[in-house]
């Protein structure tokens, strides 16, 4: 580390973007295979906290891969540094206020274990998006199963490079069977229940929907 960087003392901190934002700030960890749901979910989540007013925003791929992390493929190791940057950038995001999304396929126990490691107790939420292998194969959203299976990928999560199942997440979504709105309404629950959205749950129905 070099000991030339002097800290500047912040005298906008996060307690005060969370007092203005009328909401805490947090990470929300969406872990899954590809074609589990981690994207839809993030976004529908999203779109309903910024309905009532919530700061937020969604990490995945496509604004992640090619900008932040365009430098990295996916061995292991760049796996691992991809995930430490999506982590590290995540924090910032939390203590300027935000409730963080991300939706990375994050396989390996270990490095979501490091990212967890970044956060206080309270400020990290792992959301397991459980959905099999045999499903997502079959949405096959994006072809990449395909390919997959065609040896044109290689290192291709569930196929040919492994994941890491969560031991102990915050919550597990079962995207397999349940509609997206029932997930989503998981995870709002989940929020409420951590006390992260505060005043935002009063709002009311009405203005919901004219914000749409
Ligand atoms: P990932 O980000 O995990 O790779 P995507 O969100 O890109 O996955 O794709 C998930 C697909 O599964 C989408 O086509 C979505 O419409 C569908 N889907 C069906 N049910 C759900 C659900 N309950 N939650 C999220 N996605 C769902």
């Amino acid at each position: 580390m070099d000991n030339n960087i002097v800290w500047h003392c912040a005298t906008v901190t996060r307690e005060r973007r969370e007092k203005l934002n009328q909401h805490k700030s947090v990470v929300l960890w969406f872990t899954g295979l590809s074609g589990s749901g981690k994207s839809t979910l993030a976004h529908a989540l999203e779109e309903q906290l910024h309905q009532r007013g919530g700061r937020t925003y969604v990490f995945d791929g496509d604004n992640v891969r090619h900008g932040l992390c365009g430098d990295l493929g996916f061995s292991a190791e760049d796996r691992k540094e991809n995930i430490r940057r999506i982590g590290e950038m995540a924090k910032l995001f939390v203590e300027a206020g935000v409730i963080a999304l991300t939706a990375f396929i994050s396989p390996f126990t270990d490095d979501r274990k490091n990212v967890r490691k970044l956060f206080a107790d309270d400020d990290f939420i792992e959301v397991y998006c459980h959905c099999s292998i045999e499903e997502c194969e079959r949405r096959d959203v994006k072809g990449l199963y395909k390919r997959a299976r065609a040896g044109e990928i290689s290192d291709f999560t569930g196929i040919s490079s492994p994941y890491e199942v969560p031991e102990n997440p915050e919550i597990s979504i079962d995207t397999e069977n349940s509609t997206l709105e029932v997930c989503v309404e998981q995870l709002l629950e989940i929020l409420v229940e951590r006390g992260i959205l505060l005043q935002l749950t009063r709002k009311s129905e009405e203005s919901l929907s004219v914000a749409h």
